[in-house]
């Protein structure tokens, strides 16, 4: 899944991974993960995502490496927030031909800049079930234990922006021109997006 921060990527990964029994990997959740639990990786990258920045490709790769030889992945996974910059890409490449395995889609989710900082101001996730939610567009229920993401603060949000735009973009041309890439609109609402998302699955899978 590729697209900017707050696209919406997070939210239709989990659809598509249940509706096509594929394991999830969230390599944001999987820090945020490693961060609460105080582990050797977790404090190596605390500032990096306070701050907004990318953490180095080499960690980042390492680390879906590893989840990618898990049981769970046999049938195939949805990449959430990985690759995010064109050496992740080619790694992710080369841990692929190794598992002679392939990338099957890339959906593009494209938003706005504009929308991205509403969206992100909005958000909420669920402590105990990890589920997104978005105090407008999608309102939690009343029972949820929410918490607001510390890197979804104005300041922090337009560096993350500014990430996307450098460093992960150029992505959406490196996968355009493999033939993998396809576009779908973000700013439709959240059924509607899986919607065609799903669509674009299910024809690549054929
Ligand atoms: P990402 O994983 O790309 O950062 P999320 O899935 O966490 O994005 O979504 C960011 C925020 O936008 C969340 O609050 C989510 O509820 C909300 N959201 C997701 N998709 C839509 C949509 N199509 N319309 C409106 N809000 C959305
Ligand atoms: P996300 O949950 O996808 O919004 O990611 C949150 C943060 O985790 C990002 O702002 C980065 O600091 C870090 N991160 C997640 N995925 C990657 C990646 N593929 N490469 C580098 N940093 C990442």
């Amino acid at each position: 899944m590729l697209g900017p921060p707050g696209a919406g990527k997070g939210t239709q990964a989990k659809i598509v991974a249940e509706k096509f029994e594929l394991a999830h990997i969230s390599t944001g959740d999987i820090f945020r993960d490693n961060i609460k639990r105080q582990t050797d990786l977790g404090k190596q990258v605390v500032s990096i995502l306070k701050s907004g920045a990318l953490v180095p490709d080499e960690v980042t790769v390492a680390l879906v490496k590893d989840r990618l030889q898990q049981d769970d992945c046999q049938k195939g996974a949805v990449l959430d927030g990985f690759p995010r910059t064109i050496p992740q890409a080619q790694a992710l490449d080369g841990l692929l031909a190794d598992m002679e395995s392939n990338i099957a889609i890339v959906p593009y989710v494209k938003v706005r800049d504009e929308e991205v900082v509403e969206r992100l101001s909005g958000r909420r996730t669920d402590k105990r079930t990890g589920k997104i939610y978005h105090i407008k567009y999608n309102p939690p229920p009343h029972d949820a234990d929410l918490e607001h993401r510390s890197d979804d603060q104005p300041e922090t949000i337009r560096e993350r922006l500014e990430e996307y735009h450098s460093k992960t973009a150029p992505l959406i041309a490196y996968y355009s021109d493999k033939g993998v890439l396809v576009e779908i609109n973000g700013e439709e609402e959240i059924s509607l997006v899986s919607a065609n998302l799903l669509r674009a699955v299910e024809a690549a899978a054929k």
